[in-house]
């Protein structure tokens, strides 16, 4: 995975791992043969009537559009339309109503787990309006924007944003989810702080969507995730939060399987300001020493009490890492400190592709000491596992409670998260080995399911998991209407 961004703090260079995620083990990205297809009736009629551009398969342009962050996803979609403006957001979806056609909005690529064969991508990176409004401490975003676009901008007029781990993420994508990140325990997900929604319908009519207008969008934006229309803007409120205090703590091969176990026992009873996660890593070993050749394990770590001083959080966030530096020893590596709001980033340092990635995410009921013991043996430092990271975050605290507004987020009541990745390669790891590693550990942690998952962690979900896991039964029955009366032609497509 490139960009290990946290580890730029230790000294080892970012741009050396990304070429070696990138390029290295895995080789270039593959070039894509889109098939030619035939003309959709009118193409040039819609490229005429936008400010943006059209393209067809084989036409330059398209190929540059349709990669995005997981290589493994080919992406072919009938027509990219990479749109200018809202205008052309009306526009091309009344095209695809009159046409037939359906239309998927995207920014990054992250979200994207399956290949998409038919119907118009609609790219929004243009969509780059940012607007910060410091004395409210608000912020509004056009949906081109990534967390990376805004997070240093809200630092400058001392705000933080309640985003995922990854930077490079889109910050529509997961805010449409729920968005659950590194500071999730003490601030909730992302979705809580969004104030209100700008959105194209499935008629092309733009719609604002707010706690006093269009209220039933406002729930269904936050959680329904699809089907429900083209976000174009959100304005979303920022904690005045210049800094937490955090980083990840890192322990070698040999202590993992004792260092987890102790995690295990110390979250049990750890405050709502404490927010922690654990990954097994296996780093290529290109990356320097001590990180590179050998499975570590990564304690992520963030403090958090919006309104304390620098002094403050140093004091209040080391007294709360006390009883766990007592308990896991020494570290090989220790990054945490006063962290400035805008490097939140750095605490999981998650790839930032492209990168050919096998993913399996879901949410558990419990944390016990036979599950540390199924990661460990499936995982642990003393297996050859082909996969690069198991991760179990601590939910909880903020996120298990509804925020202000009634929302459709699915997943809170659930514990902790589990997320696998495997990166394949040829040589090292191929497809077949990382999938078959990825399999056994999912079907070890099956009677760990719990009975919700959140959209953002369910990849692209089954017919099944969109049916009975991501939403209590009522909140995916009022979405499904609201979905159908907001989308009466199906131009936006959800569920398989
Ligand atoms: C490395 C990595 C780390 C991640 N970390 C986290 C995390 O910490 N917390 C978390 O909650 N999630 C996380 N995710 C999941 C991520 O939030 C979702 O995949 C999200 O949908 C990505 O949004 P995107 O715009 O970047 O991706 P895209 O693939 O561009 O979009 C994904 C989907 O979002 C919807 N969408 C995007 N833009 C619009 C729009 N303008 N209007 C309507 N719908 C739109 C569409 O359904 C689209 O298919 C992570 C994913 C990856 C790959």
């Amino acid at each position: 995975m490139p960009g290990w961004i946290g580890l730029s703090l230790l000294g080892i260079r970012a741009p050396r791992l990304t070429s070696v995620w990138q390029h290295g083990r895995m080789g270039a990205p593959a070039e894509r043969e889109p098939m030619a297809r035939e003309l959709a009736p009118d193409v040039d009629g819609l490229r005429a009537s936008l400010r943006g551009e059209v393209f067809l398969p084989g036409e330059p342009g398209f190929v540059d559009n349709v990669g995005g962050f997981n290589l493994l996803s080919p992406t072919s979609p009938e027509l990219v339309v990479v749109v200018a403006d809202e205008a052309d957001v009306q526009t091309t979806v009344r095209w695809a109503v009159a046409n037939g056609q359906t239309v998927h909005p995207q920014l990054t690529g992250h979200g994207a787990y399956r290949t998409l064969d038919h119907g118009i991508l609609l790219k929004t990176q243009h969509l780059s309006r940012l607007a910060i409004d410091a004395a409210a401490a608000t912020f509004t975003i056009g949906a081109g924007l990534r967390w990376i676009d805004v997070v240093p901008e809200l630092h400058r007029h001392g705000l933080g944003a309640v985003t995922g781990s990854a930077k490079t993420v889109g910050a529509v994508g997961l805010l449409l989810g729920g968005g659950i990140g590194p500071l999730g325990r003490s601030l909730g997900m992302a979705s809580d702080w969004i104030r209100s929604i700008r959105v194209v319908d499935g008629r092309g009519d733009v719609l604002v969507a707010s706690p006093v207008e269009n209220e039933d969008l406002f729930w269904a934006l936050r959680g329904g995730k699809v089907g429900l229309g083209v976000v174009t803007e959100m304005t979303i409120a920022a904690p005045r939060m210049p800094h937490v205090y955090g980083g990840g703590l890192f322990y070698a091969a040999a202590d993992i399987a004792r260092v987890a176990h102790e995690w295990a026992d110390w979250i049990e009873d750890v405050p709502e300001s404490t927010n922690t996660s654990i990954a097994i890593l296996r780093l290529p070993p290109e990356v320097p020493p001590p990180l590179g050749g050998a499975p570590v394990l990564h304690v992520r770590f963030a403090y958090v009490e919006v309104g304390l001083s620098g002094e403050e959080l140093i004091s209040a966030g080391e007294a709360a890492l006390t009883r766990w530096r007592a308990r896991a020893g020494t570290p090989i590596l220790d990054t945490v400190g006063l962290l400035p709001s805008d490097r939140i980033a750095e605490i999981h340092a998650e790839p930032e592709g492209p990168l050919p990635v096998w993913e399996w995410g879901d949410f558990i009921d419990r944390i016990d000491h036979d599950l540390v013991d199924v990661l460990l043996l499936h995982s642990g430092g003393d297996c050859a596992s082909p996969l690069v990271t198991v991760e179990v975050r601590m939910l909880g605290g903020a996120i298990a409670r509804p925020g202000e507004h009634p929302d459709a987020v699915g997943g809170r009541s659930q514990p902790f998260s589990v997320l696998v990745l495997g990166v394949p390669d040829d040589a090292a790891a191929p497809w077949a080995v990382v999938e078959a590693a990825g399999h056994t550990i999912r079907d070890a942690l099956v009677g760990y399911s719990g009975p919700e998952v959140n959209y953002n962690w369910a990849n692209h979900p089954s017919a099944q998991t969109f049916r009975s896991r991501l939403w209590p039964a009522a909140t995916a029955r009022r979405l499904a209407e609201i979905r159908a009366r907001r989308d009466p032609h199906g131009v936006f497509e959800h569920g398989n």
